[in-house]
């Protein structure tokens, strides 16, 4: 089957990449913009139309400066011009950008509000990663399937800090911005950081229709494991036009790095899509960091939706 994977950070610029993507058929979304790394994107989109697409994002800095969202909107003209299919915003927007004062800046700011009408108009989507999983916010807990990259990145915990805003002040603001731009087509990255909740998710999309999903990465197979195979399917049935597949890998540097460093990226890529494969299309059990999880076994017409339909749909383009 033709897919794609929509929820990317994979510079994979070797040969031996490229051929296994065209023996899958596959194309990845790679997402990221203004620096090195959206460098190699913008490239492999140009080069491997047929591999890779290329979701840009723009600046934070400066944001309170004059003339900052003109500035961004300038930047964006180019990169749309230059292949792009769709901007990002960052969780830093929400959990670690500061004004001034000290205070969070949050996504729906009027600062930023130029910049998703000028997207809206132009029929461009916004994939949006704010907020971290709901473990960020409590004391950290070995048992919560997100402890190993908590513990990795201690300075991400937002659990009895002072002045620190809350998950649900940052889902509020995005709510927010989705409210506001209804033409707008907005992904939620990370099953709209709502993976803990799928009712609370479920109440967003009938909510917003210009709103949908990415199921990126790995862990959230974990996170919709906890939830419950039963309830799990049921979403996935009714919502199956709203979302997509994404497996959130990451690699850069990859025409540099050693051949060994390069076999252990090129073989966390394979198992990430046989993660994803297992779980959404068959109902065998596996284990998945440390769970043993069983598939959702999804009916064909469902998985050709999220594994292909929804993300030409809703990035038009790719
Ligand atoms: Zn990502």
């Amino acid at each position: 089957m033709t897919y794609i994977d929509a929820h990317m950070h994979y510079a994979g610029e070797r040969p031996e990449v490229i051929k296994w993507l065209a023996q899958e058929d596959c194309k990845l979304l790679n997402i990221g913009g203004a620096d090195h790394h959206g460098e190699a994107y913008r490239r492999l989109a140009k080069q491997h139309p047929d591999r890779y697409a290329w979701c840009t994002s723009f600046q934070l800095e400066g944001f309170e400066g004059p003339d900052y969202a003109d500035k961004v909107i300038e930047g964006l003209k180019k990169d749309f011009a230059d292949g792009a299919i769709a901007c990002k915003v960052f969780k830093r927007l929400g959990m670690k950008l500061q004004d001034a004062q000290g205070k969070y800046a949050q996504i729906d700011d009027p600062i930023f509000d130029p910049i998703f009408s000028w997207l809206e108009a132009e029929g461009h989507t916004l994939l949006v990663h704010v907020a971290d999983p709901i473990g960020r916010w409590k004391p950290l807990d070995e048992k919560d399937p997100y402890f190993e990259y908590f513990e990795k990145t201690p300075e991400g915990q937002m659990c009895n800090r002072e002045g620190v805003p809350h998950h649900s002040d940052i889902l509020a603001a995005r709510d927010r911005v989705i409210e506001r731009h209804p033409k707008l087509r907005v992904v939620g990255a990370h099953l709209g950081s709502l993976e803990h909740d799928l009712d609370a998710l479920a109440k967003l999309l009938d909510k917003y229709p210009n709103f949908a999903v990415d199921t990126s990465g790995v862990r959230r197979i974990v996170s919709l494991f906890l939830t419950g195979r039963d309830k799990v399917w049921e979403f996935f049935i009714k919502y199956q036009d709203r979302i997509m597949y994404g497996s959130d890998r990451s690699v850069r540097d990859q025409l540099e790095m050693s051949e060994e460093k390069f076999q252990e990226s090129f073989g966390e890529l394979k198992a990430a899509f046989r993660s994803g494969w297992d779980y959404y299309t068959t109902d065998k059990t596996f284990t998945l960091k440390g769970y043993e999880v069983r598939g959702l076994g999804l009916p064909q017409d469902v998985l050709k939706k999220l594994f292909y339909t929804n993300a030409k749909k809703w990035y038009p383009g790719i």
